[in-house]
């Protein structure tokens, strides 16, 4: 059984794809085009997600009803891949949900949803997205730093931002220090969409409990160094690198070269609606051999959040 330590929840996507699946039919074509083709690997992200916030723009659908369908669909999905735990990543504010008072409502679905799928279990992580504006992220970092309904149903954040955000870094890390001190799980985003050298910045500055990607940072010996010695595992999407542009993965094999370097590896999908993947896709992507997919079972297992 397969654990999902790097997936994002995407719930207004997810919601689109119930509601208006056409819609999610022109965001494939996004791919094909010359804007997208011509762009880094940061631009096409910025790029799928304007186009996913125009296509759920207008949609009156974000209902509790599609709520649950949606949280119904995933765990339909993990019995189908044969995953028995997600480190999942949720929204820490309500957005497009309206009738959620926090995103403890949200999270309440999925335990009422999952106590009829008791071999199931997800531990959720609050996605911190650094290219939000500060007055957002300080409304999020209150949040977080307060010890109420959602931060009591949360393992940890899970951070991403890009390299003109690093002020804001350095305004939350010691909020994020303290949360780390306090028990809370951070994951951080890196060695994907910025160069190395900002990886050392934050790495010099803050250890992670667990790095999403990572494949960029197995070019650097000395973060190659940091992250082994700090028994770190990197939360690999084939399919996202590959359609992004960061690494591909016809080629060759990141998760194969860290598992030679001695650094733990998990084969995640991402965001798997927007990349339409699914695990089974990503692993035989990841080009693994037995013992190497083996390895990858056992670090899923090993480093994911929160046995619930
Ligand atoms: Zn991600």
């Amino acid at each position: 059984m397969h654990s999902l330590l790097h997936c994002h929840f995407e719930s207004a996507l997810r919601a689109l794809e119930i509601a208006k699946p056409e819609r999610v039919g022109y965001l494939r074509g996004v791919y094909e085009t010359d804007a997208y083709l011509q762009s880094t690997p940061a631009e096409r992200l910025t790029l799928l997600w304007q186009t996913v916030m125009s296509l759920t723009d207008d949609a009156d659908i974000f209902t509790e009803a599609t709520f649950r369908r949606v949280v119904r669909r995933l765990l339909d999905e993990m019995q189908a891949s044969r995953i028995e735990h997600i480190d999942l990543r949720i929204g820490p504010s309500t957005g497009r949900w309206r009738w959620m008072h926090s995103a403890g409502d949200g999270i309440d679905i999925f335990r009422e949803e999952l106590s009829y799928r008791t071999a199931l279990s997800i531990t959720f992580l609050a996605g911190v997205n650094m290219t939000k504006t500060q007055d957002q992220l300080d409304a999020l970092f209150d949040v977080l730093s307060e010890q109420d309904d959602l931060t009591t149903r949360i393992a940890g954040v899970d951070l991403n931002f890009l390299p003109y955000d690093l002020p804001k870094f350095n305004r939350y890390l010691r909020t994020l220090r303290n949360l780390q001190t306090g028990g809370m799980k951070v994951n951080i985003h890196l060695g994907e969409l910025f160069n190395n050298a900002i990886s050392h910045y934050v790495l010099a500055r803050i250890t992670p409990d667990r790095i999403g990607h990572g494949v960029l940072l197995l070019d650097d010996e000395a973060l190659v160094d940091f992250v082994r010695a700090n028994g770190i595992c990197l939360d690999m999407c084939p399919t996202s690198n590959t359609l992004l542009g960061v690494a591909d993965w016809n080629r060759t094999s990141p998760a194969r070269v860290a598992l030679q370097l001695g650094i733990p590896v998990s084969i995640n999908t991402d965001d798997p609606v927007l990349f339409r993947t699914s695990l089974e896709s990503e692993f035989s992507l990841a080009g693994l051999t037995g013992d190497e997919y083996d390895q990858v079972i056992a670090c899923g297992r090993k480093y994911r959040y929160g046995d619930a």
